[in-house]
């Protein structure tokens, strides 16, 4: 099913891109929970991430492996901390949350940056790829 992932896809609606290859495309979440609170995203259209085939699921986590790595680079951080939720976009995604505290992964308290801060940030950690 298309969904806003999609269109971010085809490029109908912008992003903070962070980076690409032929079957992925990560991007900066629009409502972070932490600085620097990444998507990654197969280009396919898969709601849920456990109706991926086999090899679907290990290139998305080699994907977000990649970027994770980059991340934990760009921002200073304990540690990336990965999850999968979808309830809001049914879409897959994987969450990559740079943590310095566990209320970050409960995506009750937000982060608020500026459309510069977005260009900038998106820009550091596709450097550090
Ligand atoms: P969930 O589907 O519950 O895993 O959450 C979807 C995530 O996508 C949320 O963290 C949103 O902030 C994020 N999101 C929704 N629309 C956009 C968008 N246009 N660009 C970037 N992130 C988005």
């Amino acid at each position: 099913m298309a969904s806003i992932f999609t269109k971010i896809i085809e490029g109908e609606i912008p992003c903070y891109k962070v980076a690409e290859d032929n079957k992925h495309i990560a991007f900066l979440d629009i409502n972070p929970n932490a600085k620097g609170h990444t998507l990654c995203v197969p280009k396919d259209e898969e709601n849920k991430i456990f109706d991926l085939d086999k090899a679907g699921y290990a290139d998305l986590m080699e994907f977000s492996r990649k970027v994770a790595i980059a991340l934990e680079k760009t921002v200073p951080c304990n540690r990336v901390g990965m999850s999968v939720i979808g309830l809001e976009v049914p879409h897959v995604h994987v969450h990559l949350i740079p943590l310095n505290d566990m209320s970050e992964m409960t995506f009750q308290s937000k982060v608020k940056l500026g459309k510069d801060e977005f260009v900038a940030l998106a820009k550091e950690i596709a450097g550090n790829l």
